[in-house]
């Protein structure tokens, strides 16, 4: 019997976008191995449909250590990749007696690993520093330039949730734009509401695309503050979701039928890019080089002239100038840029 091998996905969804390149390689070049893919999950929805995985081992959201060891050793692999940077991880995976364990060293965890990577102390491609990983199996790593794309795939039940809700809301036909404000890293990547509303409705002023608001269960809010600011520019046609949230299938679809994503610098974005779709994102307190992959239809939004960036505080302790200083016309302008 082959071998099995667990990838444990990182929780935040950009980060299990940026897995995808790392499961490629390894259905390709890993030699015939197994792979499971182990997390949270919205990580192994957002995963659904690939052909890259052989199984998904949910760990369940509050899981302590003993629970995900367990889950861990039922599986019965013989090697780890962790990709989170977490000491709990690599407990976990220390506790579930997985022979092979490999990881970066941080927070003192090598102590925990059979293979450890160096920590990384600058902004990097977080897709090429998963790719290393496979790398501490033994395997071939590809050059730089022919690492494979982060790719995704939309599921049957995602598009016919999709177009049952565009259709419910009348919009069966239109085109649509994806907003997605929200980042769960924090405020600080939140471009104010009142000036993406008016970024929206210039837009819609030129296209007559309509606004879908997207966001998790926990940005409701921010989703119904916004969904007021477009009604305030008078944008009538709209699709908020605040009230009856998307699930990931659904959010996949979603973006595939956008004609552009506008956006925090956060996980939508980088779903978006792996479908393909044109991306707009505002950048502020965190430095685009962790996440500069799949840039091919990326439009980047950000301040040259705000010298506290980047930060990476999830609260700006100064006056938000980085996000604020970003005209709403130039928001505008980039998405039908993007959209043309
Ligand atoms: S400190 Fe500067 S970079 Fe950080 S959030 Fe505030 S304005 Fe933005």
């Amino acid at each position: 019997m082959s071998r099995a091998l667990i990838v444990r996905l990182p929780n935040p969804l950009g980060d299990v976008v940026a897995a995808t390149p790392l499961l490629a390689w390894l259905r390709r070049r890993g030699e015939g191995r197994r792979v499971l893919a182990a997390g949270r999950a919205p990580a192994l929805e957002l995963l659904d449909g690939l052909e890259d995985l052989d199984g998904l081992l949910e760990i369940p959201a509050g899981a302590g250590v003993r629970a995900e060891a367990r889950i861990l050793r039922g599986a019965g692999a013989q090697e780890i990749l962790l990709l989170p940077n977490s000491w709990s991880s690599a407990l976990a995976a220390h506790r579930a007696g997985i022979p092979v364990r490999a990881g970066r060293g941080r927070h003192g965890r090598g102590l925990l690993l059979t293979k450890t990577l160096p920590r990384i102390r600058r902004a990097a491609r977080m897709d090429l520093l998963y790719l290393e990983l496979a790398g501490a199996l033994g395997l071939p790593l590809p050059p730089r330039e022919a690492a494979p794309a982060t790719r995704l795939a939309v599921t049957a039940e995602g598009r016919t949730r999709a177009e049952a809700r565009l259709r419910r809301h009348g919009f069966a036909e239109a085109g649509l734009l994806a907003v997605s404000p929200g980042a769960a890293f924090g405020p600080s990547k939140v471009y104010p509401v009142e000036l993406l509303a008016r970024a929206v409705a210039r837009v819609v002023e030129k296209r007559a695309w309509v606004p879908v608001l997207l966001g998790s269960p926990a940005e409701a809010p921010l989703l119904r503050r916004l969904d007021e600011a477009l009604q305030a520019e008078g944008v009538r046609q709209r699709l908020p979701t605040h009230e009856e949230p998307a699930g990931i299938a659904e959010l996949k679809a979603l973006l595939e039928r956008s004609r552009v994503l506008l956006g925090a610098d956060a996980g939508p974005r980088h779903i978006a890019a792996a479908l393909g779709v044109p991306q707009v994102v505002l950048f502020g307190p965190t430095h685009p080089g962790w996440s500069s992959f799949r840039t091919e239809r990326l439009l980047p939004l950000r301040r040259g002239d705000v010298s506290c960036s980047p930060c990476h505080k999830a609260i700006c302790p100064l006056d938000h100038r980085c996000m604020t200083r970003i005209p709403p016309e130039e928001v505008a302008f980039a998405v039908l840029e993007a959209g043309s």
